[in-house]
């Protein structure tokens, strides 16, 4: 789960990290009843949005007089944005914070994120702040610098820390700050089950102060449940509506972006059925896991919400009957189709328990459903069928 910059700085004030000081709003007329809470004469307009590269887009003002401050809230409060990272199809600013402007003297980026490859915590620093950090990795990978943190051990020592800032060439002063800064985003992993914090830029103002100048936060999705705090700061709007309805059903779905829709159950299977959907030169609309017990209500959800993307051409539906009967299954896909009066290709290919009588209520229905008896025949015949 992502959060907005906003709250993302308010959890990291909460451990003592520094931050400037701001306001959010959710409408204009709350900027003259909250702006004397900040001092400084200039300011910075930035739309909440969940993604970077606002810079560039125009999500990011700097106002000089407090007079603009009105007129641009107004041009970029409702506005679209599209950003790197949003998509050709934008995201739409529904709240914006204002935050006292620093003078900016270096720029440089920090992130923390769970490494799951190695079981621990990477501590990512470059001199390169303010840019994407792909790039400089790709680029000038010597202006990078990785550390990882043992859990095993005990834990983040000052060493560690030492290295992790090494890098930014700091003065004594700056050092303590910095170092204190580490360990908050190492305790804000461990005890928010955050699984990314991400502060870019992390600058050097030109009077020699160090503050997070953006904050990005996401969040391990499967720890929520213990962590009701974070839980009350998801934003649905930020959320794709299929994704949220899939979680209603427990689907675990995803949109892409190609044209075959694809009905799996398990992750594993469901990625190789991409897989091999693209093997044969087309892209999968998206990863549908309908888990173990696959009823014909969550069939029934699992079609529509496959069927809400307007790009999808065909289905293929790849099931392997384990503990779930293929029979059953296949009266739940027989069950759905009518009800939601299918009209697109539909291809099924059953493998495991009862995958015979499965084929045949399927072979016998008058709705029309291609049975397939391999992946590969899956993946031709969906293919054929949309052409
Ligand atoms: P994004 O990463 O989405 O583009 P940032 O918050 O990183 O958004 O802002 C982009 C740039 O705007 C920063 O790299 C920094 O140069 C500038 N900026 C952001 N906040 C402030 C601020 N409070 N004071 C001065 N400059 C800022
Ligand atoms: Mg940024």
């Amino acid at each position: 789960m992502n959060i907005h910059e906003h709250q993302a700085k308010e959890i990291l004030k909460e451990f003592g990290a520094p931050v400037s000081k701001g306001i959010v709003i959710f409408s204009i007329n709350e900027i003259s009843k909250k702006i004397s809470n900040l001092k400084s004469g200039e300011f910075v307009l930035k739309a909440q949005i969940h993604a970077g590269g606002r810079g560039k887009a125009g999500g990011v003002k700097l106002i000089k007089n407090i007079s603009d401050l009105e007129k641009e809230a107004k041009l970029m409060m409702g506005k679209i944005l599209v950003t790197h990272q949003t998509g050709p199809e934008g995201k739409k600013v529904k709240r914006l914070y204002i935050e006292e402007a620093s003078d900016i003297a270096k720029e440089f980026y920090l992130s923390c994120l769970i490494d799951r490859e190695s079981s621990k915590i990477a501590f990512i620093s470059s001199t390169e702040g303010g840019m994407d950090i792909e790039k400089v990795a790709s680029e000038t990978p010597n202006k990078i610098i990785t550390n990882k943190i043992d859990l095993r051990n005990e834990g983040l020592n000052s060493e560690e820390i030492e290295k992790i800032i090494s890098i930014f060439k700091l003065n004594e002063k700056q050092k303590i700050i910095a170092s204190k800064l580490i360990k908050s985003l190492y305790d804000i992993i461990i005890k928010k089950d955050a699984s990314l914090i991400e502060i870019n830029p992390l600058i050097i103002t030109k009077s020699d102060e160090l503050i997070c100048l953006d904050a990005k936060m996401n969040f391990d999705d499967n720890a929520i449940f213990r962590r009701p705090e974070i839980l009350e700061l998801r934003d649905l709007n930020e959320e794709d509506p299929a994704e949220i309805e899939a979680s209603k059903h427990d689907l675990a779905y995803i949109k892409l972006n190609g044209s075959i829709g694809c009905m799996v159950n398990g992750a594993g299977l469901a990625m190789a059925t991409m897989d091999i959907i693209k093997l044969y030169g087309r892209e999968p609309a998206n990863f549908l896991d309908v888990g173990g017990g696959a009823t014909k209500e969550k069939v029934a959800a699992a079609f529509k919400l496959i069927l809400s993307d307007k790009n999808v051409k065909g289905i293929l539906i790849n099931i392997f009957g384990g503990i779930m009967r293929c029979d059953v299954l296949a009266q739940g896909v027989l069950d759905a189709a009518k009800e939601i009066n299918l009209s697109v290709p539909l291809v099924v290919r059953l493998a495991g328990t009862n995958f015979k009588e499965g084929k045949e209520i399927l072979d016998k229905s008058n709705i029309k459903i291609l049975s397939a008896f391999d992946l590969n025949d899956a993946a031709k015949k969906i293919i054929e069928a949309i052409q």
